[in-house]
């Protein structure tokens, strides 16, 4: 591989993916516009832009200063209940973000794109576990978003041979274990890093939205992935890509599920603290339960996790307990 350029690779998944490339020696570019991202967490990268990906004369230098193989795309908006309160934020910079990035890759003629989707484009799915062929049909504007993407990568496939991987993902959590990158975000909406600030007593308590679901203890199921066995996928999709000259969509997700009591259990036990709980209301938009089918990854992609619930938690506290102010200290 030449140089990859990973779009939102000041991000969470993204850093990790920088990270990760950096590790294997593969010549990495980052663009990012730091609205979300933080610049520390962009470990071993060549060369860092900041600027948007909307912007195409922004894009076209990138493209025209690098020899760009493939790139890899993180950059998006990702709260759902933002989404749905803001439709058009995010259809304008998810959807208009990767029109240029495509239209810059068609323009320099790069033929390789790794996409980051998400389990939201299922919606309320209609069996478990959730297979890439089952109905989308997403229920907030966060999930269309990303599904529109996807809809937009099939034409460009046709049309200019432009092969992706769209990979879906479930709930990404964990950190590498040096501690050096890990979850930040402002405002913070995931289960985990909440349920750890509630460990350090940065929050009085865990709220749990919702113990009337029908699953067995009442709160929902969520297949939570290890950050590093979810990067790992990106490289190879990206050698998938490379090897078949085929695109696909595949599912990123362990396989296995755990309710929102079992998270806390076992961050309780992890990290040997209270972390008091509270059940409140349900949170709007919710499926009760989500686990990913990670056959056609494993299959055609040659991906298998290897990591799983408790070393996410423990990697989990161990970045926020030695950053608990994210990259700020
Ligand atoms: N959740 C919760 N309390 C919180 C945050 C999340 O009970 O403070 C629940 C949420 O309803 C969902 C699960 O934890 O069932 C995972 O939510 P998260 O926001 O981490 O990821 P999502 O599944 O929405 O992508």
């Amino acid at each position: 591989m030449k140089t990859i350029l990973v779009a939102g690779g000041a991000g969470y998944i993204g850093s990790h993916m920088v990270a990760l490339l950096a590790e294997r020696g593969i010549d990495t570019v980052v663009v990012d516009n730091l609205c979300t991202g933080h610049q520390q967490a962009v470990k071993g990268a060549r060369k860092t832009y900041i600027g948007d990906l909307r912007d195409g004369d922004f894009l076209d230098t990138v493209f025209a200063e690098n020899e760009i193989d493939g790139v890899i795309n993180f950059a998006a908006f990702s709260l759902v209940g933002e989404s749905v309160t803001d439709p058009l934020k995010y259809y304008g910079n998810n959807v208009a973000g990767s029109i240029s990035m495509l239209g810059a890759m068609r323009k320099h003629n790069v033929k390789r794109i790794v996409f980051s989707s998400t389990a939201a484009t299922y919606g309320e799915p209609e069996k478990q576990p959730i297979e890439e062929t089952d109905r989308t049909d997403p229920t907030n504007p966060y999930g269309a978003s990303k599904l529109a993407i996807e809809g937009m990568l099939k034409w460009c496939d046709q049309a200019h041979g432009i092969r992706y991987a769209a990979l879906r993902y479930f709930n990404a959590a964990g950190s590498n274990t040096d501690v050096t990158i890990g979850e930040d975000h402002n405002p913070e909406s995931h289960l985990i890093p909440l349920v750890m600030k509630a460990a350090l007593g940065q929050r009085s308590h865990i709220g749990i939205f919702g113990d009337d679901y029908p699953t067995a203890d009442g709160t929902c199921i969520r297949d939570y992935i290890h950050v590093r066995d979810l990067v790992e996928a990106h490289l190879l999709a990206l050698e998938y890509l490379e090897r078949e000259d085929k695109s696909g969509i595949f599912n990123l997700g362990s396989g296995d599920g755990y309710s929102v009591k079992q998270i806390i259990e076992s961050a309780r036990r992890i990290t040997g603290k209270e972390i008091p709980a509270k059940i409140e209301p349900r949170r709007a938009g919710d499926p009760s339960v989500l686990i990913a089918s990670n056959k056609k990854a494993a299959e055609l992609l040659g991906w298998t996790p290897k990591r799983g619930l408790d070393e996410i938690i423990a990697d989990a506290w161990s970045w926020h307990s030695s950053h608990p102010n994210g990259y700020e200290g």
